[in-house]
């Protein structure tokens, strides 16, 4: 069974960094070189690395996303979520990172996003490590 990190979101859209959660599951695992695979089990959610330093870039990836994929554009979903999960398909579902001496390998400015879509809700994250 992979290791299922718990994450609740307190807005419809929102980037969340999850990378101190990963990072403590890689220390609790002891994987000290190796993958790690981050997994979101959700239709409506995604995983992303991008910028941490400065959050206005996640809410100008929000605004972007939003202008891309409006929340009412005529789709054809019955449960009118269809935003949530054309959003979803464009960050993707995992990523993977490096893990050397124990440490998840990100550049400087790198964090580790999980991006709700349609919440507010409580989610899962499940992560993987292979030692190699
Ligand atoms: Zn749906």
């Amino acid at each position: 069974m992979p290791i299922t990190v718990s994450v609740k979101t307190i807005a419809r859209v929102e980037l969340v960094d999850v990378t101190y959660l990963v990072q403590q599951e890689v220390e609790k695992a002891g994987v000290k070189d190796g993958l790690c695979v981050v997994y979101v089990p959700h239709t409506t959610s995604g995983i992303t690395i991008n910028e941490g330093a400065d959050p206005a870039v996640c809410s100008d990836i929000i605004k972007k996303l939003k202008q891309l994929v409006p929340p009412h554009d005529g789709y054809r979903h019955m449960e009118g979520n269809s935003d949530s999960h054309i959003k979803a398909s464009i960050m993707g579902s995992s990523v993977t990172v490096l893990v050397e001496g124990g440490r998840l390998v990100l550049g400087t400015w790198q964090k580790i996003f999980y991006c709700e879509f349609d919440g507010p809700r409580s989610r899962k994250v499940f992560v993987k490590m292979v030692n190699c």
